[in-house]
């Protein structure tokens, strides 16, 4: 890391952006969460554990957890068109699987919980985001799980390797990278790779991507200690 390379925003290489969290903040959800990550803004509900009668759509062992990801039309600077398309789908995909390893889905046979994901504003990053504030929402709705998941994007911008890019910074950046994982155990339940980085490039990168993860998930708790008594 060169000493003084200083970001585009003022950041430096090991700086996130600006975090705010919040939970409990939909009447009519089981658990919800708002999180802001510099320019993200990002909303997610959660309706359930329920039962579904559907055969085909549930299992006998536990329960499904679907997550849709769904960026507002207004939430980037050229209007996104409404509805899903394959980039929605993937990460809705990404972000079920990010974050099913933690939860204890065994205690709920034949139900679905689903989660809402919705992106107000966009500006890098909301995968990583969306898996963030999933994480705190399915708490929120009292669901069990072994740790909250945290996640966060690392890449390599100016040849520099950086924390939590911007949507510049992947636009004009050489490498991003996004990690989810469960601090608890440092199991990684999702790691991404868009361009090039050196081995000893990734490595160092993996490290920062964990220090971002701590930092956050510390910031997760905290959220839910505050709205449930303890902080
Ligand atoms: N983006 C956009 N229009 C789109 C999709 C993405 O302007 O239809 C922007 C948005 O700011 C997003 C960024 O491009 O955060 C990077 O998108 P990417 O697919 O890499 O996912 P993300 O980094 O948000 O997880």
């Amino acid at each position: 890391m060169t000493d003084g390379y200083k970001r585009d925003d003022g950041r430096t290489p090991n700086m996130l952006r600006e975090l705010k969290m919040n939970v409990g903040v939909l009447n009519n959800a089981d658990g919800s969460a708002y999180v802001e990550c510099g320019n993200n803004k990002i909303i997610v509900g959660v309706y359930g554990p329920r039962k579904l009668h559907s055969k085909k759509h549930s299992k006998i062992d536990g329960a499904v957890l679907r997550c849709k990801y769904n960026m507002a039309p207004f939430s980037v600077t050229e209007r996104k068109r409404p509805g899903t398309d394959r980039r929605s789908t993937e990460i809705s995909k990404l972000i079920s699987e990010a974050i099913t390893p933690a939860i204890f889905l065994e205690k709920y046979p034949r139900s679905s919980i689903d989660v809402s994901i919705e992106v107000l504003e966009a500006d890098g990053g909301t995968r990583c985001l969306g898996i963030v504030a999933t994480s705190l929402a399915l708490a929120d709705a009292e669901i069990p799980m072994r740790d909250l998941i945290s996640a966060c994007a690392v890449g390599k911008v100016d040849g520099e390797i950086v924390l939590d890019l911007s949507e510049a910074e992947d636009q004009k950046g050489e490498a991003d990278m996004p990690v989810a994982m469960m601090p608890r155990t440092n199991e990684i339940t999702l790691i991404q790779m868009d361009g090039h980085l050196t081995q000893n490039e990734f490595v160092e990168a993996l490290d920062l991507a964990y220090s971002g993860c701590n930092y956050i998930n510390k910031l997760q708790k905290e959220t839910i200690l505050k709205k449930y008594g303890g902080a």
